[in-house]
C-alpha cells in the first residue's frame, strides 16, 4: 500500500478527515496557505484598536499570531484583554512554553 504524504509537512494521508490537493499538499498546510494568503493583517490591525477604544471591557483576541513577536507586539500597546492563541502551536514550531515565557 502506498501512503500520500503532504509536500510541505510530510503528515501522512493516515487521518480520516485529511485530504490532498492536485499538489499533493494536505488541507491543513492547503488551509494555512491560504490563510497567509487571504487575510487584510493590516486592516485586522486596525479593526482591533478601534474595538478596543470604544468599550472598556476586555477584548479576548483569538488567532492571528504567527510568531512570540505578534504576542509582544499587542502587548506593548496596552493591550489589557486576553490572548489566546492556538494555529501557532500547530503550524509553527513554537511551543506555548515560549510564549508564556515572554517578557
Ligand atoms: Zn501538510
Amino acid at each position: 500500500m502506498n501512503l500520500n504524504y503532504c509536500v510541505n509537512c510530510s503528515f501522512p494521508e493516515i487521518k480520516l478527515d485529511l485530504s490532498f490537493n492536485e499538489k499533493d499538499l494536505c488541507s491543513a498546510c492547503d488551509a494555512a496557505e491560504k490563510k497567509d494568503k487571504g487575510i487584510d493583517w493590516k486592516s485586522l490591525k486596525f479593526d482591533f484598536k478601534k474595538i478596543t477604544q470604544l468599550t472598556s471591557k476586555p477584548v479576548v483576541t483569538r488567532g492571528g499570531a504567527g510568531t512570540p513577536s505578534h504576542f509582544t507586539e499587542l502587548i506593548s500597546t496596552n493591550y489589557n484583554g486576553a490572548l489566546a492563541a492556538v494555529s501557532i502551536y500547530h503550524f509553527t514550531q513554537y511551543a506555548p512554553q515560549e510564549v508564556k515565557n515572554l517578557e
